[in-house]
């Protein structure tokens, strides 16, 4: 629908809405918390939706944790989720290995946090590099080489606040110079929330270092790529016009769920402005916009 801006959700909007989906996928930052804090009335619309049997699932772009980190941060914002609700781009690098068969004798270096390296280790894969390598330095000598590990067949980049020259030329290397090395990016975020107050460069940054290295594209699983949601569906055997997306931004959340199909409704307690969604130059726009997930109770008068 070129040209016509998302109409606001409407309390007889949100009745249909919920009569037609079985699930609500709900993206993390901006939706249910900011950083690290907790969006007003998020608890108490989740035990709602849940009460009237809908199937919640939780689908983030930060690949800094392990879904079993994320299910505790839930729970330390009082809020109880369980591991395999959780789709997080870090499980996604995994699984995107596993599903095309990534030999479990190959190795894979990751630029990135401890969250890879737990999900790759959970899947059975060997991961080189993450925060161990954050305090190595790269030095170059004459007749002096940079050694690296041939038996790595794929290098995955998250965000990683401790990127360094050393892990750029190792990851550099092994794309070049192993043959058939892939190269995964968990996501291209261009900023991500350290804390609710601030905006800090997100793993698009660290991703952008190894394509100008290398000059080659990254496989992304993260969201708007459709990996997360062909391998959620296989999972929940949902069909995905019963399901609603809900995001705070176009370019990933509300993409994603287009992209696949499902319903979509974009949340302004995130990144997204209302000036910037209502922007003519803006060409995403969701089914319905709201707030703020809690709008749901009031909407249904709940
Ligand atoms: N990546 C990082 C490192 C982040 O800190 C964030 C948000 O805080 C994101 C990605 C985006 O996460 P989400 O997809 O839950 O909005
Ligand atoms: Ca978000």
């Amino acid at each position: 629908t070129a040209g016509a801006a998302a109409p606001p959700l409407s309390p007889g909007d949100f009745r249909e809405l919920f009569d037609s989906v079985d699930a609500f996928l709900f993206d993390c930052d901006g939706v249910i918390w900011k950083g690290d804090k907790l969006i007003d009335g998020v608890s108490q619309t989740l035990d709602f939706l849940r009460s009237k049997g809908k199937k919640l699932v939780f689908v983030t772009n930060n690949s800094t944790k392990s879904r079993k980190e994320f299910a505790k941060k839930f729970g330390s914002l009082g809020i109880s989720v369980s591991e395999d609700e959780i789709f997080s781009s870090s499980f996604a690098a995994a699984m995107y290995l596993k599903v095309n068969d990534f030999p479990l004798d190959k190795k894979v270096y990751v630029i990135g946090g401890e969250g890879i390296i737990d999900e790759l280790q959970l899947a059975g894969y060997t991961g080189l590099g993450g925060p161990e390598d954050g305090k190595k330095t790269a030095e170059w000598k004459s007749n002096c080489l940079f050694e690296h590990d041939k038996s790595v067949g794929a290098v995955v980049v998250g965000l990683d606040p401790f990127i360094n020259y050393y892990k750029l030329q190792y990851g550099t290397l092994c794309i070049r110079e192993n043959p058939g090395c892939l190269f995964i990016a968990t996501n291209q975020d261009a900023v991500g929330h350290m804390t609710d107050l601030q905006e800090w460069p997100g793993a698009g940054c660290m991703v952008a270092a190894i394509c100008g290295s290398t000059q080659k594209e990254p496989i992304v699983v993260g969201k708007p790529s459709t990996f997360m949601m062909e391998f959620l569906l296989k999972k929940f055997q949902i069909d995905c016009p019963r399901m609603c997306m809900v995001g705070d931004r176009l370019d990933s959340d509300i993409l994603f769920g287009q992209n696949a199909g499902c319903k979509t409704l974009l949340v302004l307690s995130g990144v997204t402005t209302l000036s910037a969604l209502q922007d003519p130059a803006n060409d995403i726009q969701p089914d319905y916009y709201t707030n703020k997930v809690s709008d749901f109770l009031d909407l249904l008068g709940a």
